[in-house]
């Protein structure tokens, strides 16, 4: 059975966005930063507002009608986050912050418990900093060793090199699904099948995928996954971890207080059950209800709509930079290898020079190491620019891209 994919309708998906009506420098906005953060439609606003105005209050706790109002709209955010990421149940999801606080709480509350000195965490050259410091972090306070995946010259992880360094040693592999730099998405589910294989935890960064493509947590096969709604049209200030419920029960919490106990004495506790127990103090309930709006944005416009509209215009795009003499533009060569994520380098402008020039364009991409250090300096250079599209991205905006490129190639080299 073949499934037809609708393709987007991107002219009314733009007119949902209010900001891509605004003009920057006199242009209109070209929006090409969705790595760093994604706009936000006018229903994930209204929710917000309609939230404050109609149903604010604290959640859990009350028995009034707005306490009960809001518990209900929080807690409906988590079951359909669980629908969301392929039917999880949703005492396996965890609200926090953001996909660095998610990685935090893995590393104190699960990994760190179970690790120790002579055992290694597995992680991987692309990785973005929220995935490597912590378990910095962690290696200094449990004196495990951290190895790493290194990658090919076009950008992918060098799986053979992965199957050797997975040993009886490796009690945990945590690996970006996609590269916030090279754009390449990475074959889970083969690291997840060797990892359970040698007895390792597996964690997902997904910052970069589950906004763009169908992400199906269990049948990845990882045991652990986090992300942001804040780059999935959601407001900035939430983001989640799942995780499989036996492995969450065993956590121990990485923060103590209100809402996470369920007997306190003045010198013992006990914790709630799950989800509660790793959600310390009072969550963010107005930015979650908000999230649920962007939950309902994605799926009616179709995750897999978006995923081939990005790889469209992302083939597209990588045509028109790969035409362009001296111009050297990282990862994999098939746009059905990577996402929507293009970084490139030129020696004759720095990639802050570029920026600016762009911005005076109306374009926004983003230049610098891209929170990847390491990454930059496997590639040899000091900052790449980067280009990111989402679903409200055209083939204007790639060809305002090119043509801004041009001109400032012209200017500087
Ligand atoms: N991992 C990856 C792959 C990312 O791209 C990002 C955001 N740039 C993060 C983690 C961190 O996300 P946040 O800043 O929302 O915690």
């Amino acid at each position: 059975m073949s499934v037809s994919i609708e393709r987007l309708d991107v002219r009314r998906i733009r007119s949902d966005f209010p900001i891509l009506g605004r003009e920057v420098h006199g242009h209109a906005l070209r929006y090409l930063d969705n790595a760093a953060t994604t706009q936000k439609p006018r229903a994930v606003l209204d929710a917000l507002r309609d939230y404050y105005e109609r149903h604010n209050s604290n959640v859990h706790r009350g028995v009034h009608t707005l306490a009960q109002e809001a518990t209900e709209a929080y807690e409906g955010v988590r079951t359909r986050l669980g629908r969301f990421l392929g039917g999880v149940e949703p005492r396996g999801i965890v609200f926090t912050r953001n996909t660095t606080e998610a990685i935090n709480l893995v590393a104190r509350s699960i990994v760190e418990p179970r690790i120790g000195s002579g055992d290694e965490i597995l992680l991987t050259e692309m990785e973005h900093h929220s995935n490597l410091v912590p378990w910095i972090q962690l290696a200094k306070r449990t004196g495990a060793r951290l190895r790493h995946v290194p990658i090919t010259e076009d950008g992918r992880l060098d799986l053979d090199a992965f199957d050797d360094l997975l040993t009886d040693r490796t009690k945990l592999v945590a690996f970006a699904h996609a590269s916030n730099v090279l754009g390449t998405i990475n074959p889970v589910e083969r690291i997840a099948e060797r990892a359970r294989a040698k007895g390792a935890l597996t964690l997902l960064d997904a910052a970069q995928s589950i906004p763009h493509m169908p992400v199906d947590a269990r049948e990845l096969g990882v045991d652990l996954l986090a992300a942001s709604a804040h780059k999935m049209l959601g407001p900035t200030g939430v983001g989640f971890l799942w995780g499989r419920p036996e492995l969450l029960e065993e956590a121990e919490p990485m923060l103590g207080g209100g809402e996470m106990i369920l007997e306190v004495h003045l010198d013992r506790a006990t914790w709630a059950d799950l989800p509660q127990k790793l959600e310390a103090g009072t969550p963010n309930v107005g930015d979650v209800v908000a999230f649920g709006a962007a939950l309902n944005y994605l799926e009616a416009a179709g995750l897999a709509a978006i995923r081939a509209h990005e790889v469209e215009l992302t083939g597209y795009a990588l045509e028109r930079l790969r035409s362009l003499e001296n111009l050297r533009v990282y990862g994999p060569e098939d746009p059905e290898h990577r996402s929507g994520v293009i970084s490139f380098y030129d020696e004759t402008i720095h990639p802050h020079d570029l920026a600016t020039m762009l911005d005076l364009r109306g374009i926004a991409i983003r230049a610098g190491h891209h929170c990847a250090q390491p990454l930059m300096r496997r590639l040899g250079v000091p900052a790449t620019s980067r280009a990111s599209f989402y679903l409200y991205n055209e083939r204007a905006d790639v060809d305002a891209l090119v043509e801004g490129l041009e001109e400032a190639r012209s200017y500087f080299g």
